[in-house]
């Protein structure tokens, strides 16, 4: 059997796998459309529904679909977009698990985010963690790229001047996660927290195990 080379980087995923996905639902689907509310004193359902409607228009392939500047400006909202991410930050916490697993393995490893939301949502999201991380990695703010693709996981680990068969990337997502950092080389575990399916972890703390 071949020998499996010794990990040197751990690289997380950030929605979904370090913190929950309504943290930016929130900001997105409620937090935005209620200040555009607010601006236009369209009634609250009118707003979210008008903001939904361009927001799925422009669809996930557009890099403005992703960048609350373009959104703010295009409604002429006067708040910043980091301010009133920062708010609702107080309302999220990182999983437990994630939390617990960042304190152990960040003493023995590099740990880094490749995401691909904003840049601005892994800085507020990770919070005081972000201390425990060497790098952060945003597809959108770094790359101009919508999607993580397994030539997106290969440049990074150029950056890093590691090989990717040394890195393990942890995601939730099958098509921006696990398949493409596999296909760059790299071992990946997708996280499912919902459901009990083999090979899959459905608590980060599994990770601990495996190392
Ligand atoms: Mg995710």
């Amino acid at each position: 059997m071949r020998k499996e080379k010794e990990i040197e980087v751990i690289s997380f995923d950030m929605d979904g796998t370090l913190i929950p996905k309504d943290f930016a639902d929130d900001f997105w689907l409620k937090k935005i459309p209620h200040l555009y509310s607010q601006k236009t004193s369209l009634p609250k359902k009118e707003a979210r529904e008008r903001f939904i409607e361009e927001y799925d228009e422009m669809g996930r392939d557009d890099i403005r679909w992703y960048e609350p500047e373009y959104w703010f400006s295009k409604y002429e909202l006067e708040q910043e977009p980091r301010e009133v991410l920062e708010k609702l930050r107080t309302k999220y916490e990182l999983y437990d698990d994630a939390k617990e697993v960042i304190k152990k393995l960040h003493e023995k490893y590099s740990l880094i985010i490749i995401s691909n939301g904003i840049k601005m949502f892994i800085e507020v999201g990770l919070g005081g963690f972000q201390t425990y991380f060497t790098a952060l990695y945003s597809s959108v703010s770094d790359f101009r790229m919508s999607k993580k693709t397994p030539c997106l996981y290969r440049e990074i680990c150029k950056k890093l001047d590691v090989e990717p068969e040394k890195v393990i990337h942890v995601g939730d997502d099958r098509e921006n996660d696990h398949v493409p950092a596999k296909k760059a080389g790299m071992r990946s575990y997708l996280v499912s927290r919902n459901e009990k399916n083999n090979n899959e972890l459905n608590d980060l703390r599994e990770l601990l195990e495996i190392l």
